[in-house]
């Protein structure tokens, strides 16, 4: 499956020596490979230092698969999949409904595969996952009877590969039921967010439950996910979500479950907030969930400004010893600097912030120290005091 090389300099090779997986296109001395292929990666004096995918288009030249000269060839990434499953089935999670590839993190950049029930939902981001697409395909069909491939991430640009979906095998059904721990779940594979739902906030759902209780807000619903886990725990909950398709999905869910106590509201939360707290509603419960406010780096202050707008307007609308579960998944906010932004929310509301818990996506979304970008979910429970 190997064919081709590239030469880094000395920034690059340092780079993987400290344990990050990428190069980038500035640290590329010399490059003899075609587009999507697995190279030997050289140092200038021309010591292989392992094996990666090359992208012609990104600015992330070279994305590692394999320290030093070992051979990449189909039963590798057979073991690197049995890895992926045997770290699963360690942390004891859910194999029907759960993240198996989580790319960087389990050491095979660029793909992500989601398990849904017997269904796989596959993300293929580089040129170097595009070109073993068929091999990937034959290995997984031996265990599953359908495979959607959805490659329709506008990431895929980046590297100049077209956007669309596949189906491999049996067809995907519109509509997929699915359980999240006791409560069952309406999502679209084809059309959801992400690949259908946000696995990486299942592990703070239940996290979520455990403190959770009296009246509560779930701020940015989508399909309910915080919502519906609290529910039994909290006396009321009101769903919002800017879209009015959320809402929908809220609300069959509740009515799914039979729960009766959950209202889906269709409004801008920054607008419910400031509303509620004019009308001098008072909360038990606050959970913000918003979608990422830093797509990059240039946005990070304006995006600091709308976190600390939610999370100051929350702080406020809490009874003293409220709980405020409040998440970025901005991977250039860091969680240094969310810790930060919610420190200045709590000085403008005048409360204190204890923190319960700190964290981050779900377990199934491992995060690999010397590869930040694999830390993107920041989820931090509070208890508000005044
Ligand atoms: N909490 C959900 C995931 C939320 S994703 C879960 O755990 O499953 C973010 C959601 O925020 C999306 O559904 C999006 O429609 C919604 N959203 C984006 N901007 C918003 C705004 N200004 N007010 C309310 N909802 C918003």
């Amino acid at each position: 499956m190997e064919n081709g090389s590239v030469v880094i300099r000395k920034r690059g090779a340092d780079r993987i020596q400290r344990g990050h997986l990428w190069v980038y296109r500035t640290d590329i001395a010399n490059v003899d490979a075609a587009p999507g292929s697995i190279v030997s990666v050289r140092n200038e004096r021309g010591v292989v230092l392992g094996k990666a995918f090359y992208s012609s288009k990104s600015q992330i030249a070279l994305r590692f698969l394999a320290r030093g000269n070992v051979p990449i060839d189909e039963s590798f990434f057979r073991l690197r999949f049995e890895l992926a499953d045997g770290l699963r089935e360690r942390l004891g999670v859910d194999p029907f409904l759960s993240r198996r590839i989580y790319s960087e993190g389990d050491f095979l950049p660029g793909l992500i595969i989601d398990r849904y029930q017997d269904r796989l939902v596959v993300q293929s981001l580089i040129q170097g996952t595009d070109k073993i697409q068929p091999f990937m395909t034959e290995l997984l069909r031996q265990r599953y009877p359908s495979i959607l491939f959805r490659n329709d991430s506008r990431v895929r640009e980046l590297e100049g590969l077209e956007l669309k979906q596949e189906v491999v095998g049996e067809p995907i059904p519109e509509t997929l039921i699915v359980d999240e721990d006791g409560k069952k779940i309406a999502l679209s594979l084809t059309a959801g967010q992400k690949t259908g739902s946000y696995l990486d906030q299942r592990d703070n759902h239940q996290a979520a439950r455990r403190y959770a209780h009296g009246h509560a807000l779930d701020a940015f619903t989508y399909a309910g996910g915080f919502a519906l886990q609290i529910s039994e725990v909290c006396d009321r909950v009101e769903a919002v979500d800017i879209s009015a398709g959320a809402v929908e999905m809220v609300r069959a869910n509740a009515k799914r479950n039979g729960l009766t106590n959950i209202e889906a509201i269709e409004a801008n939360a920054f607008d419910y907030l400031r509303d509620q707290h004019r009308q001098g509603a008072r909360y038990d419960t606050i959970i913000l969930d918003p979608p990422a406010f830093a797509k990059n780096k240039e946005s990070l202050e304006g995006a600091l400004r709308g976190y600390k707008e939610i999370n100051n307007r929350a702080m406020r609308l809490l009874r003293s010893g409220g709980i405020l579960i409040t998440c970025s998944c901005s991977h250039h906010v860091t969680e240094g600097l969310f810790a930060e932004m919610l420190a200045d929310a709590a000085k403008d509301a005048g409360c204190w912030a204890r923190v319960l818990e700190r964290r981050f996506q779900s377990r199934d979304h491992p995060i690999l120290l010397t590869v930040p970008e694999t830390l993107y979910l920041k989820c931090f429970i509070l208890e508000i005091r005044y």
